[in-house]
């Protein structure tokens, strides 16, 4: 195993461990729920909207270390980020992990990177994907809904 790969699984467990985004979110704008029945992960997205900006993600629900992990990074990876710059995260990861090539992630994103290791595993694709799926879904369905004052 290279340093890299060492590197990459510490931060696949710290993220796992961590209980910083895990919880219900009382204010929460929107939420969802993701399931892949291929590995038995459910989990539940809740985010809070200030205007065009998520102020904070959390989530809950039981999965894999792939998949929690992976959701613990989404949370941190979006909170604070206006809902453009959130889908172009979502595009690079989702490219990263569907359709190859190099992953292209600002400086201070870099952490999600670590997920890049899990292309090697088909199976667990979905499960590092899941959280991601989820919120790609609850945003596109709130695009859709109408806004308020909207004719
Ligand atoms: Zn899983």
């Amino acid at each position: 195993m290279t340093i890299e790969d060492e590197l990459y699984r510490e931060i696949i467990l710290d993220n796992y461990k961590s209980k910083k985004n895990r919880g219900t979110l009382e204010n929460a704008t929107l939420k969802s729920e993701g399931a892949n029945p291929s590995c038995g992960d459910e989990l539940e997205l809740f985010v809070e909207l200030d205007g065009k900006t998520i102020k904070r993600a959390t989530y809950e629900g039981a999965g894999c270390s792939i998949c929690c992990a992976s959701a613990n990074m989404l949370c941190d990876a979006v909170s604070g980020r206006d809902l453009d710059e959130v889908r172009d995260v979502l595009r690079r990861f989702k490219a990263m992990l569907l359709e190859g090539g190099d992953a292209d992630f600002p400086d201070e994103l870099s952490d999600l990177e670590a997920m890049e290791g899990v292309k090697q595993y088909p199976v667990r694709i979905k499960c590092a994907l899941l959280s991601w799926s989820t919120l790609e879904l609850m945003l596109r369905k709130n695009e859709d809904a109408p806004q308020p004052g909207a004719q």
